[in-house]
């Protein structure tokens, strides 16, 4: 989301320093793969939306799983025949809850503006249990996501699975302006030629001319690329999301264009006639006024709207958590991990300031934020009925702006999908298996991995908890409870292990990893806390 605002910073310093990668990986960090591991006895929550299932034996030799058995019966001693044998290596999953790694379908590297090292955003995510992210932009320029991308691929780095999408703002293409549709063209073969997997497609407005955008989408599609959009205020009287999709754009991030696709008593948004877009407190105060001004849920066009998009095969990525500051600032603000586990540089990025991306809290009111609770009730509701007739919804957090912090933020994500109405288990699904087939979808190849089975590849979550019970036993700071035996408050869960390609980590040692590059971090700034 604050691409613009981070793209100028990076203009900014453009070419001055390179961000530096991710250290190697040492030899202590991560265990495996190995030659046949068996977790056992463990309950499975698989990722297609099947139910947790349990006690299973999950067999994993190399960085595949070769095998899952049901082996018993709940509260009931398993028999020992007919369990897999011959394990290396065996880890008791009998208090264990074992998911699909979750996929991050709008993960920002962090760089610059934040001054967030690559190692602190990429174990912040793992200690989360995000195996894989599409980086939707590559911010620290092409160059930089696809080493960083082949480093992980090979586990040379702690780092989730990269997938990067290019900006169409990147820095390193010197084609010139993209506003004609043979520049478009040029700019989609530029990416293809790159090895990169898709196009965010972020403007400037000349790109959302329907000519040019038809261009770039349909050159994209031939080349198998990916694309998505965050449909900015600039372009979207040009081309809102309907129409992008129908050009061939294969899914959104955030819900800009979306409204814009319902309306039926004006053409363009309600702006005040002295709206400015480069003043975020209008950008963001009039967006949360937005969503009221579409065709009404359950009406005929916003039924139509649904079911057209669905059968365009259309992804929605809506980053929900990342707008939360605008419905209940103090809450984003006061988050309990921030003390802990958020860099100084990034706190100082989130404070009030007229020009940085995203931190718009110049006069924002009570009334700003009613305005974004009712904005979020509609919006939710479009997501749910999105669902419920059969249309794909992914689960993506864009960390690094607005409070957001990297990890903590995606498992926020999974909280707003409950409460746009998604069952744990749709949630889920919407994390893993459909995260995992959005990204494989455009490039004509099925997914192997999002899903616990045989054949796809060993990417998992252990956590010690139930999280169909509730979501927020995967926080790495737990869940809060009374532990009635004792009568006394004690924090439970937190994400246990975390499996990338077959390597086993143990998620609160990178996130005690975290913790140290934070607090060395205040230490240089003379800060005690
Ligand atoms: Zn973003």
């Amino acid at each position: 989301m604050k691409k613009l605002l981070a793209l100028l910073l990076f203009a900014a310093t453009a070419f001055a320093e390179q961000v530096p990668y991710a250290p190697d990986r040492r030899a202590d960090e991560g265990e495996g793969p190995f030659q046949r591991l068996i977790i056992r006895g463990a309950t499975l929550v698989d990722g297609t939306g099947a139910p947790p299932v349990g006690p299973v034996d999950i067999v994993i030799e190399g960085n595949r799983i070769r095998e899952v058995r049901s082996v018993g019966f709940p509260k009931v001693p398993i028999r020992n025949e007919g369990r897999p044998k011959d394990a290396t290596r065996e880890i008791d999953g009998s208090s264990l809850w074992v998911l699909p790694g979750f996929v991050d379908m709008h993960g920002h590297s962090g760089g610059d503006a934040q001054g967030t090292p690559a190692e602190y955003v990429f174990k912040l995510w793992m200690a989360h249990g995000v195996t894989t992210v599409r980086e939707p932009g590559c911010g620290n320029g092409t160059d930089w996501c696809l080493h960083e991308r082949d480093r992980s691929a090979k586990n040379q780095i702690v780092a989730p699975r990269l997938f990067p999408y290019i900006f169409t703002s990147e820095r390193s293409w010197d084609g010139g302006a993209i506003d004609t549709p043979d520049q478009a063209r040029k700019f989609a073969q530029y990416v293809s030629r790159k090895g990169a997997d898709g196009i965010k497609i972020l403007g400037p407005a000349p790109l959302f001319a329907p000519d040019v955008l038809s261009a770039l989408l349909d050159e994209a599609n031939k080349l198998h690329l990916g694309t998505t959009t965050h449909l900015a205020q600039l372009g979207v009287a040009q081309s809102n999301i309907i129409q992008a999709a129908r050009m061939g754009l294969r899914g959104m991030e955030h819900w800009y264009g979306l409204p814009e696709s319902l309306f039926t008593d004006r053409t363009i948004q309600n702006y005040p006639h002295d709206y400015n877009y480069n003043d975020e407190q209008n950008r963001f105060g009039e967006a949360g006024r937005l969503w009221k001004q579409a065709a009404p849920p359950e009406s005929e066009k916003w039924n139509a709207t649904i079911d057209e998009l669905i059968k365009l095969h259309f992804n929605i990525d809506p980053t929900l958590n990342i707008y939360e500051a605008s419905r209940d600032l103090m809450r984003a603000m006061r988050a309990e991990w921030h003390d802990r586990y958020t860099l100084p540089s990034l706190w100082r990025f989130y404070q009030p300031s007229r020009s940085a991306h995203g931190s718009y809290w110049f006069n924002w009111t009570t009334g700003d934020e009613v305005e974004w609770k009712n904005n979020y009730r509609i919006w939710m509701q479009f997501l749910s009925d999105y669902k419920n007739r059969g249309g794909r919804v992914t689960t993506g957090s864009d960390s690094g702006f607005i409070f957001q912090l990297y990890g903590f933020a995606y498992i926020r994500e999974l909280e707003l999908l409950q409460e746009a109405g998604f069952h744990p288990l749709e949630v889920i699904r919407s994390a893993t298996m459909w995260g995992a087939d959005a990204i494989m979808a455009p490039k004509g190849t099925k997914a192997d991995f999002g899903v616990v089975k045989s054949g796809y590849l060993a990417d998992l979550v252990l956590v010690d908890q139930n999280p169909i019970a509730n979501l927020k036993v995967l926080y790495g700071t737990g869940w809060l409870h009374v532990n009635d035996s004792t009568g006394s408050a004690e924090r439970i869960g937190g994400i246990k292990y975390v499996m990338k390609d077959g390597i086993l980590y143990d998620a609160k040692r990178l996130l005690h990893d975290v913790e140290v590059m934070v607090q060395d971090a205040k230490v240089k700034e003379g800060k005690t806390k």
